[in-house]
C-alpha cells in the first residue's frame, strides 16, 4: 500500500498462523513445544540432542554502519531478509532477534519488532511481556541483591557459632552447595561436627567489603530516580544503610548469561561464578559462596528456552535474550541460533542480528558470542542507508519532532560519497574476520536512484562481496529477493572465519587490538584506575576472557560527534570491570548510563487500548 501504514496497523491486519501449526511446519515434536497461548511458544533444548547429527544451516549476521538518530533499519532488514529467503527463495529460514526492553518501548525508541512490511507478529506481544523472560531475570537478579544484603546483616549481628548453627542445621548437615564451598576453601572435613573453630570462621564469614559490591538491583523501566538510592533505612536494619543503584534489567549480568549460555548445566555454572563483591581480604565473592546459584537457575529454567514467533509472512522467528550492547555484548542468544541452525538443516539459512554498528555488535558477535558457541559464521549483512551516510558525510544534526533538513530529503551525492568512509571502514572490519560482507542498502522513499546506486558502487569497490538495494520496509520479503540471493551466494563461500585476538593475550593488549584494528585508533590510554583493576583481574586468574568494549555507538571513536571514519585519536580507557559469570572483561570508555531516563514526552503518551476490542494502539 502507498503510503505505507504505521507499523502497528500493518501488524494488526495480518493474522498470525497458530504457533502450533508453525511448530509442526518446522518439524518440532509436540513434546518439544510449550504453547503460551496461540501465537507464541517456548522451544525445549531437547531439540539439540535429537538433532545432534543434523548438519547446521548457514549462519548469517546482520549488522550496520555506525548508527545515527535517523535509524538504519537493522531489525527491519533482519526480518525482511528472513521473509525473502523463507517465503520467496523457498529455502528454510529462521530469524533470531533480541527481546526488547520495556525501557525503550515506553521511553524514547519505541518497539523493536522491525518495521513496515518486515515485522515480527504479534508485535504487541513481542514488545511487551512476551513469555516473561525479562521478569525472570529481574526476579533472579534481585534475589541475589537481597541475599548479599541479608548475609552482611546476619554476619554483622551474630557470632561465628550462631551463624554456623543456622547455616548448617544439625538435622540437615551440609547441603550440596556448602560442600562445594568447603572444597573451595580447602577444608577436607565433611562432618559438620569435626570442623575446627578456625575452619568454622572461614566457612561462615564471607566478610563482604560493602565498598566493593558491584551487584545492583534491576528493574525493566526507565526510572532515573533509581540511579542512586539508599537501602536499609527501616528501623530493623538501622545502621546498615548503604548507597546503591538500580540498573535496567537488560544491562544485568544474568541477561548476558542468558544470551551466552549453551545449556542448563552451563547456565548453572556461569551463574555460580558471578562475582558480586570482594571480601575485606580482597577475595572475590561469588554466587556460589552465597549458596544461591541453584535457586537462580531454578528461576531461569523457563527463560533459557527460546521463544518461537513468526514474521508477517509466516517465517519462524526466535526471540530470545536482549543484553545491552555497551556494557554487555548486545546479541540475541546462542541457544536460539543453535536450535535454529539445526531446524533449518544443511540447505537452510539462519539470520541473526547484532546490536549497534559493526564496530560494536558485530565485533562482539564474532569475538565473544561465536567464541562461546563455537559456531562458524558464513556471511555478514551490513545495513546502510543514504540518509545515515549523509550524516556521516557531514550532514546537519537532526532534532526529533522537527522536519528533516533538506540535505536528507533532496539528492546530495557529495554528502553520500563522503559518508561512505564509514561504510568502507565497517566493510573492512567485517573482512578482518574472514567473513564475506553483503551490503544491504535499505531504501527510503526520499532516496534518489543515483544516491542508492552510488552507495552500491562504492561498497562493491571497497571490499564488499556484493551490495544490494532493497525495499523490504515498503514491500516486505518481495523487496529483498535480490538481497536474499546475494546472501545465499556469499554464504556458499568456504569459511575463513578467524577471531581478531587470542584470548590468552594480556587484557591490555586485547583492548589495544580492538581499538586499533576496529576503531582506527592510534593506541589506547589506560587510566591509573583501569591499570590497577586489570592487574587485579590478572592476579585473580581472570586474564583469559574476551573483551566487551563499552563505547559510544554513535562514532567509531569515543567521541559521539565524530562521524565518518575518524583517525588520529587515542582511545581513553577510564575503568575496567568484569562479568566473570557471563565471561568477559568490559573496559569503560567514557561514562555509561545503565539506567536510562524518560524524556518529557515518552512513547507512552501514544499507547492505549480499546476496552471493547482489546486492540492496542501506538506501540
Ligand atoms: P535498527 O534495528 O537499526 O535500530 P529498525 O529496524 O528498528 O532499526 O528501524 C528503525 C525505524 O525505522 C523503525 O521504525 C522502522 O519502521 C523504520 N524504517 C526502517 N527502514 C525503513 C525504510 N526503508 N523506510 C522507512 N522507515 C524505515
Amino acid at each position: 500500500k502507498t503510503p505505507v501504514p504505521s507499523d502497528i496497523e500493518i501488524a494488526q491486519t495480518q493474522t498470525p498462523k497458530d504457533i502450533d501449526r508453525l511448530s509442526r511446519e518446522i518439524n518440532l515434536l509436540s513434546d518439544e513445544v510449550d504453547l503460551y497461548g496461540k501465537k507464541k511458544a517456548k522451544v525445549s533444548l531437547k531439540v539439540l540432542d535429537r538433532l545432534k547429527n543434523q548438519q547446521n544451516g548457514k549462519y548469517v549476521v546482520v549488522t550496520g554502519i555506525t548508527p545515527t538518530p535517523l535509524g538504519e533499519g537493522k531489525s527491519t532488514t533482519t526480518i525482511g531478509l528472513a521473509q525473502a529467503i523463507g517465503a520467496h527463495l523457498n529455502k528454510n529460514c529462521f530469524a533470531c532477534v533480541r527481546q526488547p526492553s520495556q525501557g525503550p518501548t515506553f521511553g524514547i525508541k519505541g518497539g523493536a519488532a522491525g518495521g513496515g512490511y518486515s515485522q515480527v507478529i504479534p508485535m504487541e506481544e513481542f514488545n511487551l511481556h512476551l513469555t516473561g523472560d525479562i521478569h525472570a531475570i529481574t526476579a533472579a537478579n534481585n534475589l541475589m541483591a537481597a541475599a548479599i544484603e541479608a548475609r552482611m546483616f546476619h554476619e554483622s549481628t551474630q557470632s561465628d557459632e550462631a551463624l554456623y548453627k543456622r547455616l548448617v542445621p544439625a538435622k540437615k548437615g551440609f547441603c550440596k552447595i556448602q560442600v562445594s564451598r568447603l572444597q573451595k576453601l580447602g577444608i577436607t572435613q565433611t562432618d559438620p561436627k569435626a570442623l575446627t573453630p578456625a575452619e568454622i570462621t572461614q566457612f561462615v564469614r564471607l566478610d563482604i567489603d560493602p565498598d566493593t559490591i558491584t551487584w545492583q538491583r534491576v528493574l525493566d523501566t526507565n526510572d532515573r530516580f533509581l540511579r542512586c538510592i539508599t537501602v536499609g533505612q527501616g528501623p530493623q536494619e538501622k545502621g546498615h544503610t548503604r548507597k546503591t543503584q538500580f540498573d535496567i534489567t537488560v544491562a544485568s549480568e544474568i541477561m548476558a548469561i542468558l544470551a551466552l549460555t549453551t545449556s542448563l548445566g552451563d547456565m548453572r555454572e556461569r551463574l555460580g561464578k558471578m562475582v558480586v563483591a570482594s571480601s575485606k581480604a580482597g577475595v572475590p565473592i561469588t554466587a556460589d559462596d552465597l549458596g544461591i546459584s541453584g535457586a537462580l537457575t531454578v528461576l531461569m529454567k523457563d527463560a533459557i528456552r527460546p521463544n518461537l514467533m513468526q514474521t508477517l509472512e509466516g517465517t519462524p522467528v526466535f526471540v530470545h535474550a536482549g543484553p545491552f550492547a555497551n556494557i554487555a555484548h548486545g546479541n540475541s542468544s546462542i541457544l536460539a541460533d543453535k536450535i535454529a541452525l539445526k531446524l533449518v538443516g544443511e540447505d537452510g539459512i539462519v539470520v541473526t542480528e547484532a546490536g549497534f554498528g559493526a564496530d560494536i555488535g558485530m565485533e562482539k558477535f564474532f569475538n565473544i558470542k561465536c567464541r562461546y558457541s563455537g559456531l562458524v559464521p558464513n556471511a555478514v549483512v551490513l545495513v546502510a542507508t543514504v540518509r545515515a551516510l549523509k550524516m556521516h558525510g557531514g550532514g546537519p544534526t537532526v532534532t526529533a519532532g522537527v522536519p528533516l533538513p533538506k540535505e536528507y530529503v533532496e539528492e546530495n551525492l557529495e554528502l553520500v560519497e563522503k559518508g561512505c568512509s564509514n561504510l568502507n571502514k565497517q566493510i573492512e572490519n567485517a573482512n578482518k574476520f574472514g567473513v564475506p560482507v553483503v551490503v544491504a542498502v535499505n531504501g527510503f522513499a526520499s532516496d534518489t536512484k543515483s544516491e542508492l546506486e552510488l552507495v552500491q558502487k562504492i561498497a562493491r569497490e571497497n571490499g564488499a562481496f556484493d551490495a544490494i538495494i532493497c525495499n523490504l520496509w515498503a514491500e516486505g520479503g518481495k523487496g529483498a529477493t535480490d538481497l536474499a540471493t546475494a546472501v545465499a551466494a556469499a554464504s556458499q563461500k568456504s569459511s575463513e572465519f578467524k577471531f581478531l585476538y587470542d584470548v590468552t593475550l594480556p587484557i591490555e593488549k586485547k583492548i589495544e587490538i580492538i581499538a586499533k584494528e576496529i576503531y582506527g585508533a592510534d593506541g589506547i590510554d589506560l587510566s591509573t584506575e583501569a591499570q590497577e583493576q586489570i592487574a587485579r583481574y590478572q592476579k585473580q586468574g581472570f586474564n583469559d576472557l574476551p573483551i566487551c568494549m563499552a563505547k559510544t555507538h554513535l562514532s567509531l571513536s569515543h567521541k559521539p560527534e565524530l562521524k565518518g571514519a575518524p583517525t588520529g585519536f587515542v582511545l581513553p580507557i577510564r575503568e575496567a570491570r568484569a562479568s566473570i559469570g557471563a565471561g568477559f572483561i568490559y573496559p569503560l570508555i567514557g561514562t555509561m548510563s545503565t539506567m536510562p531516563g524518560l524524556p518529557t514526552r515518552p512513547c507512552f503518551y501514544d499507547i492505549d487500548i480499546d476496552p471493547d476490542t482489546e486492540e492496542i494502539v501506538g506501540l
